[in-house]
């Protein structure tokens, strides 16, 4: 156990934790929303530090990342807890799971994951990803500026539920990152999610204005999220606000945990991406088998730059610079 960052005493013994917009009141022996952080006896404190619940060595194309070291790996990480509850979660029996209640942690140290990252094959860095890391953020922001400093790059996989000052500080250490923007609807956000949309876009906002690369993943469910005037808005909202190069990943949904829908049909993931299409230059299906929805293309001549098969990635008409070899085009890719 370790004291938490972000948190300040009130009365009697009582404390308010600073992580997230849920600004947990916790009582002594009270634990919050993520349920990860303890207030005992008038101190806060995160019962995830030195743990890791899971590790593997991914490729960065799975994060998913398709524009930061394309055919790299990643040594991935994650822990328990989340501060959002979606009843569609992908990874439940880990983010939906307590630090007590979870009998499978692995103690390891900051120093420890930078050797396994700087010794593994073709891997480019450090992934905080499975769970919500921001729930975990004292051990990614020790892991993270120690592999910053081994010259390693640091990626963040989040649903971008932060408070403005934690994500401030932690900005200079992270290289990318890949959000989660699940709706463009606050009603979605509240009854699906328990969380608010307007904290997410002001944490996208944050983070393209600072300059880190950025790309952004839209689960599509059927008849919750995939009304199309809805979706335009939000598309149009991604490249007003942080830019047409952002790339956007459009994921196919499968029933999972709480939701039990049936799949997204292909041809309505095909609609929204057109929309996309239209408004942002680097849009991509996931979740499905499908080469030209998953690769990248020359936004002036059209020259297949990148070909991508499920988590594969072979570079073909792209110069080492990140442009197009044919024409000369920048693809907005970070290489080195
Ligand atoms: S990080 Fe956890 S304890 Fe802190 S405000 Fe968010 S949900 Fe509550």
């Amino acid at each position: 156990m370790q004291e938490a960052r972000f948190y300040q005493k009130t009365n009697g013994g009582a404390i308010k934790c600073l992580l997230c917009p849920w600004l947990c009141e916790l009582n002594p022996g009270q634990t919050g929303v993520c349920k990860v952080r303890e207030n005992i006896s008038g101190t806060l404190f995160t019962h995830v530090y030195n743990q890791v619940a899971a590790t593997g060595i991914d490729p960065i194309e799975k994060k998913p990342l398709y524009h930061f070291f394309p055919g790299k790996n990643i040594l991935s990480i994650g822990e328990v807890g989340c501060n959002l509850h979606c009843s569609f979660c992908q990874n439940h029996s880990i983010s939906q799971c307590s630090a007590k209640q979870f009998g499978g942690f692995r103690k390891t140290t900051p120093e420890q994951l930078v050797a396994l990252a700087l010794n593994a094959k073709n891997n480019v860095g450090v992934a905080y990803t499975y769970n919500e890391p921001f729930t975990f953020f004292e051990f990614m922001f020790d892991v993270a500026r120690q592999a910053k400093s081994a010259g390693l790059k640091n990626v963040v996989v989040s649903n971008g539920y932060a408070n403005p000052e934690p994500l401030k500080q932690l900005l200079p250490f992270i290289d990318a990152f890949n959000i989660d923007l699940k709706a463009f609807d606050t009603g979605f956000y509240k009854q699906q999610t328990k969380g608010n949309l307007a904290s997410v876009l002001e944490s996208l906002k944050t983070i393209a204005k600072n300059g880190n690369h950025l790309e952004i993943t839209n689960l599509v469910i059927p008849g919750l999220n995939d009304d199309e005037t809805t979706f335009e808005k939000m598309v149009r909202w991604i490249s007003d606000e942080l830019g047409p190069h952002v790339p956007l990943h459009l994921s196919r949904y499968f029933p999972k945990y709480k939701l039990n829908l049936s799949p997204t049909p292909t041809e309505k993931l095909e609609q929204l991406f057109q929309i996309a299409n239209s408004h942002l230059k680097f849009v991509y299906l996931g979740n499905v088998n499908d080469k030209q929805h998953s690769s990248t293309f020359c936004t002036k001549c059209n020259s297949l730059l990148i070909e991508r098969n499920r988590y594969e990635a072979k570079i073909v008409q792209m110069e080492f610079s990140g442009t197009c070899k044919i024409c000369g085009t920048p693809a907005h890719i970070v290489m080195e």
